[in-house]
């Protein structure tokens, strides 16, 4: 199946008014990498008269680092990127991503899955295929049943399996960027049926974000480049759960020296936001990487004036 997605789908005619959103994983405070996300979608948001809501993406329990949730709502706020209605946490929110794993379970698309990593590891190098370090591997399909069906309860709580999605053959997504025009990907060479929820019981990144993002009427994701990748596993799940798929800017990431993305993982340095200059510097810095030109410099002006200026230069 090849599934274009051309525009937002809005089945009621309502117009819909800009929803967007930053959604960190509390593995660490913000750094410049997770800032140019924070501003872009801001400024996205305010540019558009929108809403921009904060969900702290809280899923992998075992990766959270205490604190770093309150860490990362103090540099918004030292920031001036202030959130709309109340902050949502991914950790409360198990009913809504069990509710679509039983929904994709009536549909007959998901099956379990007892390889380990090694397993399928030994299976893609059989057949010759190596996955380099830092890539997800493909799942090759060793456990797809012949024929799909409907498991009961009893088998979809077992904690034993892990559960993926299994995709139509050709399931090539292609949808328009904002920011890097369109975009296409084959999922069964790129990704193979992907986890849902894990043999830990944790349901994945991708199974939640797009029941959250569904569920908070989400229009506009405006995020880094590093998660483009993901986008066609959301935009077929969105899809399959007869969601809207909402339109996707991906941002230019930050490099270090090394050329390698910043990350919490790699212990990238935190923003520093004690006294509002740090904060504005930091601001400066991450609107420079977004392209921005022209904004206000003076050492006196309020961080509040300056978001204002940077308002009116996003997407100039
Ligand atoms: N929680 C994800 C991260 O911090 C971002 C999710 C998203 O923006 O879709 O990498
Ligand atoms: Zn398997």
């Amino acid at each position: 199946m090849i599934l274009a997605v051309s525009k937002l789908k809005n089945p009621s005619s309502q117009p819909v008014g800009y929803r967007g959103r930053f959604a960190p994983s509390p593995t660490g405070p913000l750094h410049a990498g997770s800032l140019v996300a924070a501003l872009g979608s801001w400024l996205d948001a305010q540019k558009n008269g929108g809403k921009w809501l904060l969900r702290i993406e809280d899923l992998d329990v075992p990766r959270t680092i205490p604190g770093a949730a309150q860490q990362i709502q103090s540099q918004l706020v030292a920031c001036g990127l202030s959130w709309d209605e109340e902050l949502t946490w991914q950790s409360k929110r198990q009913e809504g991503y069990q509710a679509a794993l039983e929904r994709l379970n009536t549909l007959q698309l998901i099956y379990p899955c007892t390889c380990s990593r090694q397993m399928i590891a030994n299976t893609l190098a059989e057949r010759g295929i190596q996955t380099p370090r830092n890539q997800e591997m493909v799942y090759p399909g060793t456990c797809r049943p012949e024929q799909l069906k409907t498991y009961s309860k009893e088998e979809l709580n077992s904690t034993k399996a892990a559960w993926r999605i299994a995709l139509p053959k050709n399931c090539e997504i292609v949808f328009e960027d904002l920011a890097l025009g369109k975009q296409s990907e084959n999922l069964n060479p790129e990704v193979g049926d992907f986890v849902l929820k894990r043999n830990d019981g944790l349901f994945t990144y991708q199974l939640a974000v797009v029941v959250d993002d569904a569920l908070q009427g989400i229009t506009h994701i405006v995020r880094g480049e590093d998660l483009l990748s993901n986008t066609g596993r959301q935009i077929y799940l969105q899809h399959v759960l007869g969601m809207n798929t909402p339109q996707y800017r991906h941002l230019p990431l930050v490099l270090d020296e090394h050329g390698e993305k910043l990350s919490k993982q790699t212990l990238a340095t935190p923003i520093q936001t004690e006294t509002s200059k740090d904060a504005l510097t930091e601001l400066r810095k991450a609107a420079k990487h977004l392209g921005l030109r022209d904004l206000p410099n003076s050492e006196n002006i309020t961080i509040a004036q300056w978001l204002h200026a940077a308002t009116l230069a996003w997407g100039k």
